[in-house]
């Protein structure tokens, strides 16, 4: 895959907007190339987060954007908030993202899981861990490449400025097609959410998330 063109500006809010877009794509490929999941499906969403993360970006931009996923996985576990989406416990998406991050490049990412505190005893599975997913995966992306014959991609429609998306669309359309058109939803929906709709095979990315995690950041003092 290309490595995609990093933007000028970079922040917490745009790299888990971005975090939280794969893993909904995650469901989206999930639904569409009628994946079979071994285990959590949410599990198995995470995963291709980080694994877009890791295949798409340069490594700089990449150990940001999963330090800033991890950290907001970390922040969520200390507090009782109203989170994205349905999955298991934070605590155990914080461990299973940074896991797989380190997992993709042991060797350069040593001071990443430390500086997350990994477990030892974690971190020697987190190489087979990432193994795993992308043999499982690659399986998937590679049947939607641009030259497998399928000719849908991914359509915006923004009623909320997210302008982040746009980008990312136009960039994933280039390397990705779908047995059908996917429309993406930007839009007001009364709270910080992100889910795919199997009933309309869409994807929501409500406008509220870009406040919320402007707001963590805030908080935290990352911004
Ligand atoms: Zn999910």
């Amino acid at each position: 895959m290309a490595l995609f063109p990093v933007p000028a500006f970079a922040d917490f809010t745009e790299n888990n907007l971005l975090a939280i877009f794969y893993h909904e794509l995650g469901h989206a490929v999930i639904d569409q190339m009628q994946v079979s999941i071994f285990g959590q499906e949410e599990d198995a969403a995470d995963a291709l987060s980080i694994l877009l993360i890791d295949a798409l970006y340069d490594n700089e931009r990449a150990e940001a954007m999963a330090y800033d996923s991890a950290a907001l996985f970390l922040a969520e576990s200390q507090s009782t908030p109203a989170f994205w989406d349905t999955h298991g416990p934070d605590a155990q998406r914080f461990y299973n993202t940074v896991c797989l991050f380190y997992g993709a490049n042991p060797d350069a990412r040593e001071a990443f899981a430390q500086e997350f505190d990994l477990p030892v005893e974690r971190a020697e599975t987190c190489e087979d861990e990432y193994a795993l997913a992308v043999d499982s995966w690659n399986a998937v992306l590679d049947e939607m490449s641009e030259d497998a014959g399928f000719s849908g991609a991914l359509i915006l429609r923004a009623q909320g400025a997210m302008p982040v998306l746009a980008r990312e669309i136009t960039a994933l359309n280039a390397e990705f097609k779908w047995p059908r058109n996917i429309v993406v939803k930007v839009m007001p929906c009364d709270e910080a959410n992100a889910f795919y709709d199997l009933e309309t095979q869409s994807t929501t990315m409500c406008s509220e998330l870009t406040g919320w995690l402007s707001g963590i950041a805030e908080a935290e003092g990352w911004n």
